[in-house]
């Protein structure tokens, strides 16, 4: 059977959280629009889903002022432990309804500049989805992922804000800069990726919903989502999975606002969403201080901005 090409639309998010120093704005949206220019080259040339979103985190996690890769958010040990996962679903060839779906994830890694193609090299080559610690590294070297050494990772700008909020108030706080993308290409692949340093004040070895399948990151024959902000609240709402699932009776606009206001604001906790539909439509959300999104469709083109939080009900 043919499948009709579809829309291909591509949605990433630069982290929720506190509002950024304002001077950081025009670099960060710099950065943004090449992360989505990168992966809105890939779709357009007619690649897939899985290569966009990875194209597009990976110049996010290169860039310094996401908490991703270089420039992620210290421990209390003053040392960088990221967390990142991929998902994808793929229609199945000659079966309209069925759709292979298959998910890679690492955590707490510190010696890997791209943790984002890592658990993508957990799930194609490994039989494995979560995998940590020196195991994971190794994979790397297998895989042909370049190694660092940790503290290449850390940037002045890190080291700076960590002293800062060490000195303050023993390293908790808000900070944002978590990076995901999704997005369903011409063929109707649909991927999530999502990758981070974590939250500021995290102990080492605390592991958030960056690198936890249905969490922080999900896609099924249904949509795809990537979320960022208070991991453990995300991960307890399982709130990738439930926002995926709840596009079998709304849209993705509808979705994302319910997710956060219904399975997020009551934890007393702060986080973003950003969704795509199998129609290729987009949605976002988030009840914190400041969100950044980028988005490409064949339609609109490129954009960036800052969406609003959340404020009252969500729309039913
Ligand atoms: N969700 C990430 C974590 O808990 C942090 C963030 O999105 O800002 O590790």
């Amino acid at each position: 059977m043919t499948r009709r090409a579809s829309e291909v639309s591509l949605v990433a998010h630069g982290g929720a959280g506190a509002v950024g120093p304002r001077e950081e704005r025009p670099e960060r949206r710099r950065g943004m629009l090449e992360a989505i220019r990168a992966g809105a080259r890939v779709l357009r040339q007619g690649g897939s889903a899985l290569d966009a979103v990875v194209a597009t985190v990976v110049v996010l996690e290169d860039h310094p002022l996401f908490n991703a890769g270089y420039g992620s958010l210290l421990n209390t040990d003053g040392a960088v432990e990221m967390d990142a996962s991929v998902m994808v679903a793929t229609p199945a060839e000659n079966q309209a309804a069925r759709f292979d779906v298959k998910a890679g994830a690492v955590a707490a890694v510190s010696r890997v500049r791209n943790p984002v193609r890592l658990a993508r090299a957990v799930m194609e080559n490994t039989r494995h989805l979560l995998m940590v610690g020196r195991g994971a590294e190794r994979l790397a070297r297998r895989a042909g992922i370049e190694l660092c050494r940790a503290e290449e990772l850390i940037s002045p700008r890190a080291r700076k804000r960590w002293r800062e909020r060490m000195a303050r108030q023993g390293g908790a706080g808000a900070a944002h800069g978590t990076v995901g993308a999704v997005a369903i290409d011409a063929r109707g692949q649909m991927a999530a990726a999502t990758s981070t340093g974590g939250v500021p004040g995290k102990m080492p070895g605390r592991v958030g919903d960056s690198a936890i399948i249905g969490a922080g990151t999900f896609a099924d024959s249904l949509g795809a989502a990537s979320a960022t902000g208070e991991g453990e609240a995300i991960i307890m709402a399982t709130l990738c999975r439930a926002a995926v699932g709840a596009l079998a009776r709304s849209n993705p606009e509808r979705v994302a606002r319910r997710a956060i206001a219904s399975l997020i604001a009551p934890r007393g906790a702060e986080a973003g969403i950003v969704i795509v539909d199998r129609r290729g439509r987009i949605g976002y959300a988030h009840n914190a201080g400041s969100m950044q999104v980028g988005i490409y469709d064949s339609r609109a083109g490129i954009r960036q901005l800052w969406v609003e939080p959340l404020t009252g009900r969500p729309g039913s």
